[in-house]
């Protein structure tokens, strides 16, 4: 779209190439973060799902983990899927030795909460915020969400009360990936919040 936001995925490591195909669909103007000064240039980013420990060390060796915390603090909107919903939580069960996120999610995440690579599922999920159709969830060793804070609401859980979905101001995050079942509502929701602050 002529002259609409440019919005960013964070590109350390992960399945970066799916969303940005996604959004792209949708008509944003798509860039890869990897530098303060790419982050700079965009009004909204993505988390891509990956390995959290990873990205987390990544972008301290890239200097984005300072940067990324300021722009959450100013508001930037945010979409973090899987390791995403991991580096977007205040805290973190089951990470790494010296493991970090970035936070600003008023949440408590497990990782790998769902099992191995092998137990993979897909789920219909209720999203009543996103309308009636349900949502097509792909779960690949994704973090399940243990306690929501005050600050932070839930979006969707499973049918046995696992929370899979929170949203917090412009943050969003879900321990699944909307990205390779061809689910756009939620990017969709995320390029609203952009352009609302345009
Ligand atoms: N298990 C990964 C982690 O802890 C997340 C998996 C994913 O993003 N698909 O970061």
């Amino acid at each position: 779209m002529a002259g609409s936001p440019k919005v960013g995925v964070l590109a350390l490591q992960g399945d970066v190439r799916e969303h940005a195909a996604l959004l792209a669909g949708l008509g944003a103007d798509v860039a890869p973060v990897r530098r303060p000064e790419e982050l700079e240039a965009v009004s909204g980013l993505v988390i891509p799902g990956g390995e959290s420990s990873v990205i987390d060390k990544l972008s301290r060796i890239f200097g984005l983990q300072e940067p990324i915390r300021a722009a959450i603090g100013r508001g930037m909107p945010m979409l973090g899927t899987c390791a995403g919903l991991i580096l977007l939580a205040d805290e973190v069960v089951d990470a790494i030795e010296g493991q970090e996120s970035f936070g600003g999610l008023d949440v408590v995440v497990r990782r790998n909460a769902f099992g191995r690579q092998v137990e993979s599922f897909e789920a219909e999920l209720d999203v009543p915020e996103l309308g009636q159709a349900p949502v097509k969830a792909a779960f690949i060793r994704g973090p399940v969400v243990e306690s929501v804070g005050s600050a932070a609401s839930v979006l969707s859980a499973l049918p046995d009360g696992r929370v899979v979905a929170v949203e917090q101001g412009n943050l969003l995050g879900l321990s699944f990936h909307p990205e390779i079942t061809g689910e756009t509502r939620f990017h969709s929701r995320f390029l609203d919040r952009i352009t609302a602050r345009a």
